[in-house]
């Protein structure tokens, strides 16, 4: 064994954030297929909440997709992630605090951690546990979706039906990206 395959490997925490529609799944299907062709072993966990489309598989907004094991609770991604060297988690935001922590234990275990999900709720508001997961990534992308009234770059998600959950899961009929500008905050 040489001294570079002797050092252990540094693990690595990367977040893509941004509102719906911004590109947060493509991106993490894409550097996930990176990783397969360069031969690392990749686990991809979704959490359970999020049954659009497919069940196990990670679909982004055009249609692209990616198998996927489907978890109920952060720490069953540590169960699952023994033997993986490359570990891609979307929709994070349905996941609880103790993700951060489990984050940090892979990234300590030598892993390379892909983390997306919503940075903002249908309010506008931090969507945790992203916030922390940010604080402490080494790697932060923030996408853009495009403004549907005006075209311009969009980092806001609108609800378009009134209920006052939190979650509420679904794509086109209920969401729409929304600039700024054209932002209108729910009354509720
Ligand atoms: P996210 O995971 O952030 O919700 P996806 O990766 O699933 O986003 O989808 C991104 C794709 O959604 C884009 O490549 C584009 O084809 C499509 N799309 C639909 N509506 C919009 C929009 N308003 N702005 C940007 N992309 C959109
Ligand atoms: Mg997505
Ligand atoms: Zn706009």
């Amino acid at each position: 064994m040489n001294d570079a395959e002797n050092r252990k490997m540094a693990g690595q925490i990367e977040v893509i954030c941004g509102s719906m529609f911004s590109g947060k799944t493509e991106e993490l299907i894409r550097r996930l297929r990176r990783a397969q062709i360069a031969r690392q072993r990749v686990e991809i966990f979704k959490p359970k909440i999020d049954n659009r489309y497919s069940e196990s598989e990670i679909v982004s907004h055009n249609e692209q997709k990616i198998p996927s094991t489907v978890v109920e609770t952060a720490e069953q991604i540590l169960l699952f992630s023994a033997e993986a060297d490359v570990i891609g988690i979307d929709e994070a935001q349905f996941f609880d605090t103790y993700l951060v922590e489990v984050a940090q234990k892979l990234a300590y275990e030598g892993k390379r951690v892909i983390i997306a999900g919503l940075d903002t709720d249908y309010r506008a508001i931090p969507f945790e546990p992203i916030p922390q997961l940010l604080a402490i990534a080494e790697y932060i992308t923030k996408t853009l979706a495009v403004c549907v009234k005006c075209g311009a770059p969009a980092n806001r998600t609108q609800r378009i039906s009134n209920t006052g959950d939190r979650v509420l899961v679904g794509a086109t009929d209920l969401y729409e990206a929304r600039c700024r500008n054209c932002y209108e905050p729910p009354e509720d």
